[in-house]
């Protein structure tokens, strides 16, 4: 499949049926896996020998469907999780531990934020935050002799800034950490952060990988570029016997190409079991078999109605790296050519109860805590998700009270535009 362009990956990676099987990938609804010998179950159980035992460990479905987004990462293996919230905790617990330090940029997902910020503190597990555009000295700044990971959102939700990966991976290989990139919202189609440096990439496939709002879920995208046993003390986990698994060292059995998710599949997803099942993986590879017909529609979307919005005097601004005024734009350019989602965020004037009423009247759009849908929606954080803070503490936060974020979906970008003219018209 590695001959392949990206288009053909997305609808053929990860499952070759041979004669008579299906044509569609299986799913395989199984918690257990039969074996005829004692012996055969305790060759898997060793790691001697690839099998399937046990569906928390894994399943064929979900592993052709992560073979399929490994493909289109251009990554050497893959993971499917739970959630995107498995897939980011999982990327950074399978390197960090007690005594740990993470860099990870401000400007990230609230989830992941509140992971990072007060989950893992609470295992020992420490953090300094760098604002997304900061200089290579302000990051170099931010690593002490802890640090063991870099974090950071190709396009942040919600605040839309581009991230400079080259940038991040630079500083990150400097300190010898690899560079951890949730690619979420551009997808394989519109960026691919390991072609840029970045060691491992995580996605919410619930968002446009999924595209339907029909499957929660994740993955974990292993370069396969970073070289473990070179700082065998900073990754012990890696580069040591784990005793859980007779003494096997992950970096020396597995390699650079396989030790990651080697690891996170036989340690993590054991003793966690953040699965995705069976079912949401199939449903997940019908959404992956359109991505890249459906990308350019979302970004064609979200251009026509950020642009749109920028020309229309009740708009105080526009958040969209696609516009010309976008303080990303030039970020954009270089790391998203193709442009990057269908989010778009504006500040209306009037603050709340302007965009209470605004999106009321929306007749397309429908006010959900979700993005990335085939239908277009839409949500005010001041009065859902940041709803605890005052407009002093939203306007710290870089989240003004009439804030919207829209999600373009892949409606007629006409009808699109015509339904926030008409809402626009009534505040
Ligand atoms: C939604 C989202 C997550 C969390 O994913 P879930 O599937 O909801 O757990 C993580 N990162 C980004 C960028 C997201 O948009």
């Amino acid at each position: 499949m590695s001959d392949f362009r990206l288009n053909t990956k997305c609808v053929q990676a990860g499952y070759k049926p041979g004669n008579g099987e299906p044509r569609q990938i299986p799913i395989i609804q199984s918690t257990t896996f039969k074996y005829d010998t004692s012996e055969d179950m305790g060759k898997l159980f060793d790691l001697e020998a690839s099998g399937y035992f046990y569906s928390r460990l894994q399943n064929p479905t979900c592993d052709m469907v992560a073979a399929k987004i490994a493909a289109l990462e251009g990554g050497s293996a893959a993971m499917l999780t739970s959630s995107g919230q498995a897939a980011n905790f999982f990327a950074l617990f399978n390197i960090c531990e007690c005594g740990s330090h993470i860099v990870a940029s401000s400007s990230i997902y609230g989830g992941t934020f509140n992971l990072i910020a007060v989950t893992m503190k609470k295992m020992g597990i420490d953090v300094t935050f760098v604002a997304p555009d900061a200089s290579e000295e302000e990051l170099n700044a931010a690593f002490k002799d802890n640090t063991r990971a870099m974090f950071g959102e190709t396009i942040a939700n919600p605040a839309l800034t581009v991230l400079d990966i080259e940038k991040f991976a630079k500083v990150a290989h400097a300190h010898n950490v690899p560079l951890i990139v949730d690619n979420t919202f551009p997808t394989p189609v519109n960026c691919r952060p390991i072609e840029w440096g970045a060691d491992i990439v995580t996605h919410s496939t619930t968002k446009y990988m999924d595209g339907h709002g029909s499957a929660v879920g994740g993955a974990i995208i292993d370069s396969g570029k970073f070289d473990w046993m070179a700082h065998a003390d900073m990754f012990p986990g890696l580069c040591t016997p784990d005793d859980s698994y007779h003494g096997i060292t992950y970096a020396e059995k597995f390699g650079k190409e396989g030790a990651f998710i080697t690891k996170c599949t036989a340690q993590l997803m054991r003793d966690f079991g953040c699965v995705q099942s069976p079912q949401s993986a199939f449903i997940l590879n019908l959404g992956l078999e359109s991505l890249h017909v459906r990308m350019p529609r979302h970004v064609e979307n979200g251009q026509a109605v950020a642009e749109f919005l920028e020309s229309h005097d009740k708009v105080v601004k526009v958040n969209y790296s696609g516009l010309k005024s976008d303080k990303y734009y030039e970020t954009a350019q270089k790391y998203l050519p193709n442009g990057g989602c269908g989010v778009v965020s504006f500040e209306l004037k009037g603050g709340r109860a302007a965009a209470e009423k605004f999106m009321k009247n929306l007749k397309l759009a429908a006010i959900e805590t979700h993005v990335a849908d085939a239908r277009t929606c839409c949500l005010n954080p001041a009065t859902s998700t940041h709803r605890q803070m005052n407009d002093e503490q939203l306007a710290a936060a870089g989240i003004p009270a009439g804030l919207v974020r829209m999600s373009c979906g892949l409606e007629d970008k006409n009808d699109l535009i015509a339904d926030l003219e008409q809402a626009l018209a009534q505040i």
